[in-house]
């Protein structure tokens, strides 16, 4: 397997946050997004260990995609190592916690953040929820959703709020990319894309923050979540994914 488990303390970079209302635009999810959001938070909670295996594959596809098109695309991008990296942060207080993962792949400008994580741009996914809205059982479902893949939005099984941070690499064209943000609670219909407060901390790549549910605080554990890593081993990144631990 390509992780690597470094027990180091991380220098603890300011985590992702809220902007001024006048900073953010206002998205609503497409109506199959808001299907596909209710069916994966309500009827996949047994198979709620996923969402590791979906965003690591999500950052493996953009770092392969920044790795191609950097063969044929001139001054694009910097020399940053292509990695993943995932931190587990507990809050001070014990009562909470995040975890962050990272990748310096092709990352996504603001319309891409909310054309890509707010619709659903698969074939056949109609066809697909209204299958899955009928199963009367959560094996059925489970067995549809382990078929059909249910990406990013996996993040509300295990998270309230999740913070999408993403800056496409530089080029000719855009030397100086600046960052975006996308965040979304598992409850609402919409979600808010507004310019990163933190500015452009990224080289390049993306930055996932799941704030955590009361129930899913297990998922802080480095055991736990190495665990995880080993048990999607097949799924795992074909670049190296670090594991970045507090103790
Ligand atoms: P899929 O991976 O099957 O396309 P997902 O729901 O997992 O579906 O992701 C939706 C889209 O969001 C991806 O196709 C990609 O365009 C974008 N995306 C998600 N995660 C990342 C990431 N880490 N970096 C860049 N783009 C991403
Ligand atoms: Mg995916």
């Amino acid at each position: 397997s390509s992780l690597l488990l470094l027990s180091l303390t991380f220098v603890s970079a300011v985590t992702a946050q809220d902007a001024d209302d006048a900073q953010k635009t206002k998205f609503e999810y497409q109506s199959d997004v808001t299907r596909l959001r209710k069916i994966v938070i309500n009827s996949l909670y047994s198979h709620r260990d996923v969402w590791l295996r979906e965003l690591i594959s999500n950052s493996n596809d953009a770092l392969e995609k920044f790795r191609l098109t950097s063969l044929t695309k001139k001054g694009f991008g910097n020399d940053d190592p292509l990695n993943i990296t995932i931190r587990a942060v507990e809050d001070e207080d014990g009562k909470g916690g995040k975890i962050i993962i990272t990748d310096t792949g092709i990352g996504m400008n603001k319309e891409e953040l909310a054309a890509n994580l707010g619709t659903l741009a698969k074939s056949g996914t109609t066809e697909f929820l209204n299958r899955a809205e009928s199963a009367d059982t959560t094996v059925g479902t489970g067995n549809l959703i382990g078929a059909f893949g249910v990406g990013f939005y996996s993040s509300f099984l295990v998270a309230d709020r999740v913070y999408v941070a993403s800056r496409p690499p530089r080029s000719k064209e855009n030397p100086e990319p600046e960052q975006w943000v996308f965040s979304s609670t598992a409850d609402e219909s919409s979600f808010e894309v507004y310019p990163d407060p933190r500015g452009a901390t990224l080289g390049q790549g993306t930055e996932i923050t799941l704030v955590m549910k009361p129930d899913a605080l297990d998922y802080l554990s480095t055991t736990k979540l190495t665990g995880l890593i080993d048990k999607h081993s097949a799924f795992s990144s074909t670049f190296p994914v670090y594991l970045f631990t507090q103790r």
